[in-house]
């Protein structure tokens, strides 16, 4: 397939607008707004409506979304390149109608929903009047759906679900959840479970305790990540969402989009550290020069930006890759890729930067310790590295076939075997006059 690689100008215009906004109005909230998903804060209420205003009258609100869901339809390349401008800030993609985990729930939502199910659910959370949780990770285990116990039984025209979930972030801010429960163990592992529309004031959902993650403090409770327990929680039958059974066909659809959303916004957020640690190496002195003359920190300079620069093509290539083919399950290998490169880069540049910072860097008047262990959330959510690495190697290995020779079908005797024979008449009249 070929590439090309420009942005159309009218576009690039309306990013350059993007990027002024986001330095001059949103930046500065990662300092005032304690979370962008707690809807009742009232600092929150007062200033991101306003802004969220500003962003749907110049027609950028929630461009994953196409018209028929009050979204321009941009396609994931033009979306790649404004999500890279919003991974800057911590509430840009609020502002913006785009915030994970919400556009993956509304995706689902849009894709599965009933007409009264999108009525009540989609429509909110598409305003940002809600927000929403994906309440799927079991303390046993996230990354195999196997071990998965929380169960939904069919009780007249009502489910009733019992069991445990973890780390079912933004859990305490939710309007609703989606709960992924065993409802046909009897079934094969993929038809086994199915997915439910759980309005949080339901009856039975027990917080356990919000979880943190290790920059937050336990004493502060800023942990967003729950540890749920479903009591006999009941829901209308009409709650399920998609197919009985086809819980995992709706965890896929989601988990596309979400994965390659998180990559582009990582790519901006990356952006922002090196920008940090380029203007450190310029500034500090030792030992008679600045760092950035010294060789071991042009090293980490180089490196950084080579990772980084590969990376965010590889996210663009994927991006432009699911707008031509329209499908996600055509394009599995590219996102599994993304999602297996995205720690890493996140993770070098950030500990480089603090590196270069020195002691100022370990401290917590950086960012980048916070940012170290942000990048290990990219590299467990939505599934761990080494899970995303296996499907790359699996699908890369579906398209080769085993030589049934004990020799390879590329040993070089044999290739030049096969040459010399193709060669034959050349080789044997060259010889002959010789
Ligand atoms: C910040 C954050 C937010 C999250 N938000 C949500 C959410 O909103 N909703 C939700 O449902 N879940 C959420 N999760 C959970 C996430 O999906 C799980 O962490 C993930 O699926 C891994 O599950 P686990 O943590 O139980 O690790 P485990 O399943 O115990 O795996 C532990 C480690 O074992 C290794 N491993 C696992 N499987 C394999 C394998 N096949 N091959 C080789 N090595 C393997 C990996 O190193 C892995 O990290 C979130 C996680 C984080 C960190």
């Amino acid at each position: 397939m070929a590439w090309d690689f420009e942005t159309d100008a009218g576009f690039q215009q309306e990013l350059d607008w993007i990027d002024d906004f986001v330095r001059e109005e949103i930046e500065p909230l990662d300092f005032i707004i304690k979370s962008p998903y707690d809807i009742k804060d009232p600092i929150r209420a007062a200033i991101i409506p306003p802004l969220q205003k500003v962003v749907q009258e110049r027609k950028l609100w929630a461009c994953h979304l196409g018209p028929d869901l009050g979204g321009p339809g941009y396609g994931q390349v033009k979306l790649a390149l404004m999500n890279e401008i919003l991974g800057r800030a911590r509430c840009a993609s609020t502002i913006f109608g785009t915030q994970a985990p919400d556009t993956g729930n509304s995706e689902i939502l849009a894709h599965f929903g009933t007409d009264e199910q999108k009525e009540r659910f989609l429509g909110p959370l598409l305003r940002n009047e809600i927000v929403s949780c994906y309440s799927m990770t079991e303390p046993q285990g996230g990354a195999d759906p196997a071990v998965f116990r929380t169960s939904a039984v069919l009780d007249g025209d009502e489910w009733v679900i019992n069991g445990e979930k973890w780390f079912s972030s933004n859990a305490r801010y939710a309007s609703f959840l989606i709960v992924m429960a065993v409802t046909d163990p009897e079934n094969d592992l993929v038809r086994s479970q199915s997915m439910f529309l759980v309005p949080i004031e339901t009856p039975g959902i027990e917080f356990v305790r919000n979880v943190g993650l290790g920059y937050e403090t336990e004493q502060e409770d800023h942990g967003s990540h729950a540890y749920l327990r479903y009591n006999d929680v009941r829901v209308p039958a009409e709650n399920l969402l998609g197919q009985r059974g086809g819980g995992f066909a709706v965890s896929q659809v989601r988990l596309g989009g979400g994965r390659i959303h998180h990559a582009m916004r990582t790519s901006g957020r990356v952006q922002r550290i090196f920008d940090m640690m380029c203007e450190r190496a310029l500034s500090r002195n030792t030992k008679g020069e600045v760092l950035g003359r010294k060789q071991m920190v042009q090293e980490m300079i180089a490196d950084s930006w080579i990772e980084m620069e590969m990376f965010r093509l590889l996210v663009l290539r994927t991006a432009w890759k699911i707008d031509k083919l329209q499908d996600y399950r055509l394009v599995r290998k590219d996102i599994s890729a993304v999602k297996a490169a995205m720690p890493s880069v996140y993770r070098n540049v950030a500990s480089r930067a603090l590196q270069i910072h020195g002691s100022l860097g370990a401290s917590w008047e950086m960012p980048f310790a916070k940012e170290v262990i942000e990048s290990f959330h990219m590299g467990l959510a939505d599934g761990p590295t080494e899970v995303h690495k296996v499907q790359v190697a699996r699908r890369v290995l579906d398209e080769y076939v085993p030589c049934d020779d004990l020799f390879p079908s590329t040993h070089l005797p044999k290739r030049r075997a096969a040459a010399q024979a193709k060669y034959a008449d050349v080789l044997e009249s060259h010889l002959a006059n010789l």
